[in-house]
C-alpha cells in the first residue's frame, strides 16, 4: 500500500497499553479505526478502540485474523517476538519497518549501528559470560552499568558496578543473560529528541525536551530544554541521521545524555515515547498525531511548539493526587484507565502549560 489511507480506514497497534489508548485516540481524531492485538487482560488502549484482539503473540490463527482486519500495522513497544513479526509480514505493512525493531530489540545491534553512523554513545563492551565482565570492565572502566541486551526497559535489567570485585554479583542480577557493560556517562543533563519521518522521507522533529529520571523511570519532561541553539540542531540532525539510514516511517524517541565533551545517544525507541506527551499541550500536532499521519501515509504536521510545558508522570500512589492537579490551572490530566495500582506503574501523566509563546 503506498496510497495513503482514507478515513474509515483501520489502524492496527500491536500492544494496548497507554501508548497504544493515546495512538487510537489521536487515530479516531482523524477518522480512522484501530484494532488492538495485546496479550492481557483489559488493556488501556481497549478501552478507546473499535476493536480488540485477546491472544498470544504466538497465536498464529490470531495474528493471521487481525493482519486482515486491518489496513495497516503499527506498534506501541518494541519488544515483539520475531516469530509475530514473521506472520504478519507480508500480509500488511508493518510501519515504522521491521529493520527497527531489530536494532532497537538488542541493545548491542543498537550500539553497533549507532556507532556505525558516527553517532557518539558511551564506550561499551558484549558480556555473554562472566569471565568478559571483566575484560570489558579493563575496557570501559568504572564506574559502569551492565544492562542486559534484550526486554530492558524504565532501568530494569540493569546494575551499576563501582568497583570490579562486582563483577559476578551484577552478572547474577542481570539474571547471568547477554548483556552490555557501557560507561557510566557523567552527563550534566539528559534530553530527547521525538522524531517523525513520513512514507515519502520528509523528517520533522519535535523540540527536545529535558527529562528526570527517578528510580530509572521517567519522572518529568520540561520543555525548552536546556541545550544551546547548536546543541538543539545537533540533536535534531543525529535523530535525522538515524531516521534516514532506517528508512522510518512513523515517531522515534531518541534519548541523549548532555555532556560537557557534547551529546551522546542513551537508546532509541521505535514508537512513541513518554518524554514526548508534553506535545500534546505543546504543539498543534503532538506526537500520537504525527505518528498516525506517517504509518497512514499522510503528510506530517505542524509540530512547531507554542508552548513552555512540564510534563509530570502520575507513578503509582502519585494517582491520589489527581483531585488536587484537577484544580490547578493551566493543567491537562491524561489517565490511562488503570483499575491496579503498582509501584513503578504509569497511571497517568499531568502536562501543566506554564507559558504560551507569542
Ligand atoms: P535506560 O533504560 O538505558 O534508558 O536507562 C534509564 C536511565 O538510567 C537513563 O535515563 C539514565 O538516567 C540512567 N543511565 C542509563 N545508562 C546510563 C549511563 N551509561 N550513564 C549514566 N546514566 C545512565
Amino acid at each position: 500500500m503506498t496510497d495513503p489511507l482514507t478515513p474509515g480506514a483501520t489502524i492496527g497497534i500491536l500492544g494496548g497499553g497507554q501508548l497504544g489508548r493515546m495512538l487510537s485516540v489521536a487515530a479516531a481524531r482523524l477518522g480512522f479505526k484501530t484494532h488492538i492485538y495485546e496479550p492481557g487482560a483489559n488493556p488501556p488502549a481497549g478501552h478507546v478502540a473499535d476493536c480488540v484482539t485477546t491472544a498470544d503473540y504466538n497465536d498464529t490463527a490470531a495474528l493471521e485474523v487481525f493482519a486482515a482486519a486491518v489496513d495497516v500495522i503499527t506498534y506501541e513497544f518494541e519488544n515483539i517476538p520475531t516469530a509475530a513479526l514473521d506472520v504478519l509480514e507480508g500480509k500488511r505493512p508493518i510501519r515504522p519497518g521491521r529493520e527497527s525493531l531489530r536494532i532497537s530489540q538488542d541493545r548491542l545491534t543498537e550500539k553497533d549501528f549507532l556507532s556505525d553512523l558516527g553517532i557518539a554513545v558511551a564506550p561499551y563492551k558484549n558480556v555473554e559470560v562472566v569471565n568478559d565482565l571483566q575484560d570489558a570492565m579493563a575496557h570501559v572502566g568504572t564506574p559502569a552499568i551492565l544492562k542486559t541486551r534484550r526486554l530492558g526497559y524504565d532501568g530494569k535489567g540493569q546494575v551499576r558496578i563501582t568497583a570490579s570485585g562486582q563483577a559476578e554479583q551484577a552478572f547474577s542480577d542481570v539474571g547471568k543473560a547477554p548483556s552490555v557493560l557501557e560507561a557510566f556517562v557523567d552527563f550534566t543533563h539528559e534530553v530527547s529528541v521525538i522524531a517523525a519521518r513520513s512514507l515519502g522521507g520528509d523528517i520533522a522533529c519535535f523540540d527536545p525536551g529535558e527529562n528526570v529520571h527517578k528510580d530509572g523511570i521517567l519522572a518529568t519532561t520540561t520543555v525548552p530544554a536546556r541545550l544551546t541553539s547548536a546543541q538543539r540542531t545537533d540533536a535534531v540532525l543525529l535523530a535525522a541521521k538515524i531516521l534516514n539510514a532506517l528508512d522510518y516511517v512513523g515517531v522515534m524517541g531518541v534519548e541523549i545524555f548532555v555532556t560537557k565533551q557534547g551529546l551522546i545517544v542513551n537508546e532509541i525507541a521505535p514508537r512513541v515515547h513518554n518524554s514526548g506527551h508534553w506535545t500534546q499541550q505543546g504543539c498543534t500536532v503532538d506526537q500520537f498525531e504525527q505518528h498516525i499521519r506517517a504509518v497512514a501515509g499522510w503528510p506530517l504536521g505542524d509540530g512547531t511548539r507554542y508552548a513552555d510545558v512540564v510534563m509530570e508522570n502520575l507513578i503509582g500512589e502519585d494517582i491520589n493526587r489527581v483531585p488536587d492537579l484537577a484544580q490547578q490551572a493551566n493543567t491537562s490530566l491524561h489517565l490511562y484507565g488503570k483499575v491496579e495500582v503498582k509501584p513503578g506503574r504509569k497511571m497517568g501523566h499531568a502536562n501543566r502549560v506554564t507559558s504560551v509563546l507569542k
